[in-house]
C-alpha cells in the first residue's frame, strides 16, 4: 500500500488518540492544580486567583484548540491549520506525553512513531496548496547505501556510480529527471544543515521512524513528507525503500 493510500487507513489513530488522552489527563492535573492552590492564591486576593485560572484556562483552549485542528485536518484532509508558519505548541507539548502514556501502556514505540508519521504526511497533503514545490531537498539516511560500496555519498551524490546494487542509483536517476537535490546524511546534525543551506519549501524524507519523528519537528514548519524505510538486515545497515512511496512524494510536491 502506497502512503497516498495509507492516508484512508487506521494508522493515524494511536498517534491522535494518545494526545488526546495527554491533553485529558494534563487537563486533570491543571484542575488538580487549581484546587490546591485556591486556598493560597484567594488569600492573596480573589483577582490573582481568577487571574491564575485564565491563564490556565487560555492554556488548555490554545493546546486543546490547537490538537482539535490537527485532528480535523488529519483526518479530513481539509486545511485548517493554524497559525501557519509558526512552530506547532501543540506537538512539542503532547508529543512527548504521548509517548510516555504509550510507554507505561506497553505500546509499541516504532508504531506509536509510524503513527505520527502519517499524521504528519497527512497535514503536509492536506497543506498542499500552500506550498511550493519548486525547491524540494530529498534526505537519504546513509544506510541506504550498500555497506560494501566505497563512494563517498555524503558529500556528493553524484560520486554514486548507479551499479543498481542500492537504492542509491535510483535516487540519483530521480533527481535528475525531477529536478530535485538529494542529499545522503549520516544523522540529525549534517541533516539539520543540510535545510539550513538549501531552505527547501518541501522536504521528502527517507528515514526509520525515529529519526523521521526528531526530524520532522526540527524543521517545522518547513513540510515534510516522510517515508518509512524497510530494515531487512537489521537497524542502520543495508536498508531500503518502497520507491512507491517516494514517487508518491515526489507527485505531491511537483503536483503531477
Ligand atoms: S548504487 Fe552502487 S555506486 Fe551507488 S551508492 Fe549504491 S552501491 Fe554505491
Amino acid at each position: 500500500m502506497t502512503d497516498a493510500a495509507a492516508r484512508a487507513g487506521w494508522s493515524r489513530f494511536p498517534f491522535l488518540s494518545f494526545c488526546w488522552a495527554g491533553l485529558i489527563l494534563l487537563l486533570g492535573a491543571g484542575a488538580l492544580a487549581a484546587y490546591l492552590v485556591y486556598p493560597r492564591l484567594y488569600g492573596l486576593g480573589p483577582v490573582v486567583f481568577y487571574l491564575f485560572l485564565a491563564a490556565l484556562a487560555a492554556f488548555f483552549i490554545i493546546l486543546g484548540g490547537g490538537l482539535l485542528l490537527i485532528t480535523v485536518t488529519s483526518l479530513t484532509g481539509i486545511d485548517l491549520l493554524y497559525p501557519h508558519g509558526k512552530p506547532s505548541v501543540t506537538v512539542r507539548l503532547l508529543f512527548p506525553i504521548a509517548v510516555l502514556l504509550a510507554k507505561l501502556l506497553r505500546f509499541d514505540r516504532s508504531r506509536l512513531m509510524a503513527s505520527f508519521v502519517k499524521v504528519n504526511n497527512s497535514l503536509t497533503i492536506a497543506q498542499s496548496k500552500r506550498i511550493k514545490g519548486d525547491r524540494i531537498l530529498v534526505l537519504l539516511p546513509h544506510c541506504l547505501q550498500i555497506d560494501v560500496c566505497n563512494r563517498k555519498i555524503t558529500n556528493d551524490i553524484s560520486n554514486c556510480m548507479r551499479c543498481g546494487r542500492c537504492p542509491v542509483g535510483e535516487f540519483v536517476e530521480a533527481g535528475e529527471r525531477r529536478g530535485l537535490k538529494i542529499e545522503v546524511v549520516n544523522g540529525g546534525t549534517l541533516a539539520r544543515k543540510r535545510v539550513a543551506m538549501w531552505r527547501p519549501q518541501g522536504i521528502i524524507a527517507v528515514a526509520c521512524e525515529r529519526d523521521l519523528t526528531l526530524g520532522i519537528q526540527d524543521v517545522h514548519p518547513v513540510p515534510v513528507y516522510g517515508v518509512i524505510n524497510d530494515r531487512p538486515h537489521g537497524p542502520c545497515v543495508n536498508t531500503c525503500v518502497d520507491m512507491d512511496n517516494v514517487d508518491a512524494a515526489i507527485r505531491f510536491f511537483r503536483k503531477s
